[in-house]
């Protein structure tokens, strides 16, 4: 896995909605857990406990996937090029480089990513190549965690 060196988002819109993804997820697990939670379970009971210890791994998995995500550098920089260039393989004019087969130019990172995805705004990269397995289990994350904290008023 690459580190990227400039995590941080490239525009304002990505820097706007990133802020709000880091800002709402802390605030959802203070709300779900120290607000909603209290209300079905008394406190500290077994019942509670569990709730609460899902909900903080769940915190957990989120953030970790999301950090991950920011720090993994999908593109082709740093990567060595091969000595022999197969024919599927593009020039792209803006990197000024040759770059693999299924790679794209992001406009807002402006360099190619491999097997890109689309740009994610929430953590303001591009989903490629190798932080597309933690993308694929974020929404995953969520769903769980929203499962765990509704089913019972189901
Ligand atoms: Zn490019
Ligand atoms: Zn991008």
């Amino acid at each position: 896995m690459f580190l990227r060196q400039n995590f941080l988002p490239k525009n304002l819109r990505d820097t706007a909605v990133t802020t709000f993804t880091f800002t709402v997820i802390p605030l959802m697990y203070y709300f779900e857990l120290f607000v909603v939670l209290p209300r079905y379970y008394e406190q500290w009971s077994p019942a509670y406990n569990f709730h609460f210890t899902i909900g903080t791994f769940m915190l957990f998995n989120i953030c970790s996937n999301l950090v991950a995500i920011m720090l993994c550098d999908t593109s082709i920089k740093g990567r060595v090029i091969p000595a022999e260039i197969n024919p599927d393989w593009r020039y792209c004019t803006v990197c000024e480089t040759i770059a693999p087969p299924r790679s794209w130019h992001c406009e807002i990172c402006n360099i190619c990513i491999l097997k890109k995805d689309h740009h994610c705004i929430f953590t303001g990269c591009c989903i490629g190549h190798d932080n597309h397995r933690c993308f694929v289990i974020l929404p995953h994350r969520f769903d769980v965690e929203r499962d765990c904290n509704t089913r019972k008023e189901r």
